[in-house]
């Protein structure tokens, strides 16, 4: 994912799928999130603040 790496942020059940939401792993505050549902990606939103 563009040499970022992602860690949970939350896990929750979304109609029997995990969805995951990841955030970048690098920086706290940075807003760049990752979101995936039983392990495909749904949605990017890739603008790191750094
Ligand atoms: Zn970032």
């Amino acid at each position: 994912m563009g040499g970022f790496k992602f860690c949970v942020h939350t896990q929750l059940d979304f109609g029997g799928k995990t969805k995951i939401r990841w955030r970048c792993s690098k920086f706290r505050n940075c807003k760049a999130t990752v979101h995936t549902l039983d392990g495909d990606i749904i949605k990017t939103h890739l603008y790191h603040n750094h």
